[in-house]
């Protein structure tokens, strides 16, 4: 911003508006009168033009700073929003400025403005008189006509990082005299979240609350209380017993959280906040030691973070964010953070989906909901990486990569699982040129050809009754048209070079193919959701339900578990990101 206004100042070309934008509380209005001071600043000596470097002593720095300069106008677009407002200020804009080089109308929250007063505006915007200029300012550009926005200068200013805002609030506290521990400056900077009005505001507020006596320090402990966060010990404790799976434990640490007068939502947003916490640092251990990084998240966080996967973190931070928004929805929110935290336990006791799939595959008969088998494996179980043809790896490679020699089936296995799965061609599959073979052939070549309206009615209304190469008969059902055996037939015989009979029969014949592809659906809906892994999923996960099955390519899951021609998949989590 301030290269733009220096390169404008230099060159004479001073637009005629400027718009600041930016979260509330980033600078936007004291921004604003630094920008006033720069165009009506006169230096020192009182000969100087507009400057990026305003003196700050002569009579108009000193005026607009102190806001009472008389030809810089500020009007809040929030109280005033009518365009008589706008038409009382546009009125002024006639006369020239009573003694500054400049006058300048400083609009805030522009946005609010009505679009009757929007308008009025817009036509001093499009003929502004030389010695006016606006600068507005608003959180929401959105709402500013674009007619507006392209007359204008605009400036971005970004939310102020957190260390910056730290810097500055501990420059703040050392006039005031006042000493902040480095844990609650960080806690003030985050709940600031880029506004350094609200960071000041909230740091006056904890100097005010702790700072009974002289030299007191502001403690961490009283800023949090102030904000109305939960003792961070006890969130990590809690944190803690419930991935250990000590639900006991976990359900005592939050009732004493929530006797204290914590509101449970805070208490699940502190444990997303500390999942996430938890995760960065795991990724980069370096972050621990940023500025205003309390003692604890530095050492109980690096400490927590080398016990728990990443995997594992990830799961955590869904299940709790599912967890948040059942809090914050149900009328009873702490019986709802219980079942979350129960949740959680249970959570951390179960095997990923991988692990699942693995001692399924490796011991079908236990693999049914038995968290503790995977928790602590058994001998029996061998580890992923013990052999690279192992079946066990081979699965588990199949949830993530292709497997690139699905030929080596486990021959070897003294307790071979039953091959749940034939695998066979499905007839579609067949390249034409092998001739049709079927009649689901036939009906998806109409669809190859485009002829949408026969293949609805060959799908929906008509019953196969006979199959034979050349030869087909069908029988109708009332929606088909009179004509669609002589149609087909046609068809067949053009498309293929083969003569085609088809012939219309009374007898019942199969069911069509819609009725089919249904009665498919749902078994395989049914199939699914009796699977072993999805019934573990459903009963570890209360409500949840059974969305969709998708299939995978049989060279993706080569020994597939189904029974039959179809390979189905449930569609399961990722375990690893
Ligand atoms: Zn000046």
């Amino acid at each position: 911003m301030v290269r733009t206004l220096t390169n404008a100042i230099h060159a004479d070309r001073l637009p005629h508006a400027f718009i600041l934008t930016g979260v509330r509380g980033v600078g936007k209005t004291s921004t604003a009168r630094i920008i006033a001071r720069a165009l009506n600043c006169i230096g020192e000596d009182g000969n100087g033009g507009p400057t990026p470097e305003s003196c700050g002593v002569c009579a108009h720095c000193k005026a607009i700073t102190g806001d009472r300069h008389v030809d810089v106008i500020e009007m809040d677009a929030a109280s005033r929003t009518g365009v008589n407002d706008i038409r009382e200020l546009i009125d002024g804009v006639r006369y020239r400025p009573v003694d500054a080089r400049f006058k300048i109308y400083i609009i805030d929250e522009v946005h609010m403005l009505s679009s009757s007063a929007f308008n009025a505006l817009l036509k001093t915007l499009e003929e502004p008189p030389e010695h006016v200029k606006f600068i507005f300012a608003t959180t929401e550009t959105r709402k500013v006509p674009v007619t507006v926005l392209s007359r204008c200068q605009r400036f971005d200013l970004r939310r102020v990082d957190a260390e910056t805002l730290i810097t500055h609030f501990n420059s703040v506290a050392e006039q005031e005299s006042a000493t902040v521990a480095e844990g609650a400056m960080g806690l003030i900077a985050r709940a600031a979240d880029g506004s350094v009005r609200d960071g000041l505001s909230l740091l006056d507020q904890a100097i005010a609350h702790a700072g009974n006596a002289e030299g007191d320090e502001v403690s961490e402990e009283a800023v949090r209380e102030m904000l109305g966060l939960a003792d961070s010990g006890l969130i990590y404790d809690l944190f803690a017993t419930a991935m250990q799976g000590t639900v006991d434990e976990a359900l005592n640490i939050f009732n004493q959280l929530y006797d204290a007068g914590a509101d449970p939502a805070i208490v699940l947003q502190d444990l997303l906040q500390l999942t996430h916490w938890l995760t960065r640092i795991k990724l980069s251990p370096a972050a621990a030691d940023g500025q205003g990084i309390s003692q604890m998240d530095r050492e109980r966080g690096l400490s927590l973070a080398e016990t728990l996967s990443v995997p594992t973190l990830g799961r955590t931070w869904q299940l709790l964010l599912k967890g948040l928004s059942e809090v914050q929805s149900l009328p009873s929110s702490a019986q709802a953070a219980e079942m979350v935290l129960i949740r959680l336990a249970y959570m951390a006791d179960l095997p990923s989906p991988a692990d699942l799939v693995r001692s399924l595959k490796d011991n079908p008969a236990s693999a049914t909901p038995a968290p503790q088998a995977t928790a602590t494996p058994s001998p029996a179980l061998a580890p992923p990486q013990a052999s690279q043809d192992d079946g066990g790896a081979r699965m588990a490679g199949g949830m993530g990569a292709h497997d690139a020699m699905p030929q080596q089936a486990p021959i070897a296995d003294p307790d071979p699982a039953p091959p749940i799965q034939e695998m066979q061609p499905t007839p579609l599959a067949d390249e034409q040129s092998t001739g049709l073979q079927s009649f689901e052939q036939i009906v998806a070549m109409f669809e190859e050809r485009r002829e949408g309206i026969l293949h609805a009615t060959l799908v929906h209304h008509v019953h196969l009754v006979r199959f034979e190469s050349g030869h087909i008969a069908l029988r109708t059902e009332p929606e088909a048209p009179s004509d669609l055996a002589t149609r087909v037939s046609k068809f067949l015989s053009e498309w293929t070079g083969d003569q085609w009979l088809v012939s219309l029969s009374e007898e019942a014949g199969d069911p069509t193919i819609r009725e089919q592809l249904d009665d498919k659906e749902a078994a395989r809906r049914g199939r699914a959701t009796a699977h072993p892994l999805v019934q573990a999923a459903l009963e570890a996960f209360p409500g949840a339900t059974v969305e969709a099955v998708t299939e995978r390519v049989p060279e993706e899951f080569p020994d597939s578990v189904d029974e039959d021609d179809t390979d189905d998949d449930i569609e399961t989590e990722k375990a690893d990101p």
